[in-house]
């Protein structure tokens, strides 16, 4: 097998960056690891920023997402038993969009198969050859054969468990982690959000958040500790133990419905500055994790491959290097920008283990900040709509 970009993974760097490359003209070949099934399943991020809305609407992958898609104005934040609210809209009328990652992966798959473009799935990448030279090469196994796809370029966007980023010698080197010591309890319900309830909440017993999947489906998270015995918790604790988290003196209730799923997410930070080497750039969750609070990890990975695919469009169309050359750089500010942003959102609604009476009292100071002086609002707005893309 030979193509011009062989992609690893079908995440939603994987497959934005097959649809964008298709787009310009430009072959590629998408491996997945896991089965169609699988990935259609994985339930994940949910909440989009204008830069990602206005990408997948450039690239022909919008139209559910201008139907379905449900457009915030405003932003719930709890403390001390008091609900208080910001508007987040900009000047230019950006705003953040709920759209389930699922529902875009979906789009995503949809349109490669209708287009019939490869998209394998079942086909887990084991190994990686002359990634430094002009043919790079990747193993594979499908069907169960042995396979070899040749490339003139590999993206290895096959997130953070994948196996590309140690293909780049100072991956590990130029490697930065922060680990929380608390995680996130998500459900899935099928259950009306409310939408007075909604946002983040601090207290003392730990964060709670309530957000949307769509008019039917909430996706709430507790704070809880790494290891916690969550298979103890009946569904009904989880419904009693948000309403005590989101409660704000008013009679307003979260809607009770159906717990559909229960996963749980170790918080962390971790940003990986390799993302070149040679004919392999890795995008996406495969060089940067974020703690969900800012709602970063998709948008991110859309920014990554916006970048990429311009950039593989100007080597493989005209050989300019340049813009592949400064691939990571250009990424990297958009990256530490909003590791910045969601490590301090972090810090700032989570009860830390054993935190004091005035560390409490700095998260309240950083909370009034952002919600009640014109300066906090905006850097909160701008930090949660993300940065202008470069590329
Ligand atoms: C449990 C969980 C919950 C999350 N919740 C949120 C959230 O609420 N809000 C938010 O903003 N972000 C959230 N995120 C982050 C967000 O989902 C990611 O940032 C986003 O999925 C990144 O997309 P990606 O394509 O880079 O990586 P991924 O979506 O991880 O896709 C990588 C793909 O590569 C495939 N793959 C891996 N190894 C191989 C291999 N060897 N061969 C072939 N294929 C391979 C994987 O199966 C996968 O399909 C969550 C992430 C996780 C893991």
């Amino acid at each position: 097998m030979r193509t011009q970009v062989g992609i690893i993974g079908a995440g939603p760097a994987g497959l934005l960056l097959a649809r964008i490359l298709q787009v310009h003209g430009i072959e590629s070949v998408v491996l997945e690891g896991r089965s169609r099934d699988h990935v259609l399943a994985r339930i994940r991020a949910g909440v989009l920023e204008q830069g990602t809305v206005d990408t997948l609407n450039e690239y022909g992958v919008g139209e559910r997402l201008m139907h379905e898609g449900i457009p915030h104005a405003e932003m719930q934040l709890r403390w001390a038993g008091r609900r208080h609210a910001l508007p987040l809209v900009d000047e230019t009328n950006r705003r953040m969009t709920t759209y389930g990652q699922a529902k875009v992966v979906r789009d995503l798959i949809d349109l490669r198969e209708t287009d019939h473009l490869p998209l394998l799935f079942d086909a887990p990448v084991e190994s990686l050859e002359d990634v430094n030279s002009d043919r790079p090469r990747i193993r594979f196994a499908h069907d169960g054969q042995q396979r070899t796809l040749e490339c003139d370029f590999i993206a290895g966007c096959d997130g953070f468990h994948g196996v590309s980023r140690q293909y780049s010698p100072d991956a590990e080197e130029k490697s930065a982690l922060r680990e929380y010591p608390y995680g996130w309890f998500g459900v899935l319900v099928e259950a009306a959000p409310n939408p007075e309830i909604r946002g983040f909440a601090h207290t003392t017993r730990g964060a709670a958040v309530c957000s949307a999947r769509s008019k039917t489906i909430g996706r709430l998270y507790l704070q809880v500790d790494p290891n916690e015995n969550l298979d103890a918790w009946s569904d009904d604790d989880i419904w009693n133990e948000l309403d005590l988290r989101m409660q704000d003196g008013s009679n307003n209730r979260l809607n009770r419905g159906r717990i559909l799923q229960r996963d749980f997410a170790r918080l962390r930070a971790f940003v990986c500055e390799s993302m070149r080497y040679g004919r392999l750039c890795i995008a996406g969750d495969a060089a940067h994790i974020v703690p969900p609070s800012g709602a970063k990890g998709l948008n991110l990975a859309v920014g990554d491959v916006r970048v990429l695919a311009e950039a593989l469009r100007r080597f493989l169309t005209k050989g300019d290097t340049d813009l592949i050359d400064r691939y990571s750089e250009i990424c990297l500010r958009r990256i530490w920008h909003s590791v910045h942003w969601s490590c301090l959102l972090t810090d700032a609604i989570h009860m830390a283990p054993g935190q004091s009476r005035f560390d409490t009292q700095m998260q309240y100071e950083a909370l009034q900040h952002w919600v009640y002086t014109e300066i906090g609002r905006k850097h909160f707005v701008s930090s949660m709509l993300g940065l202008p893309y470069e590329v």
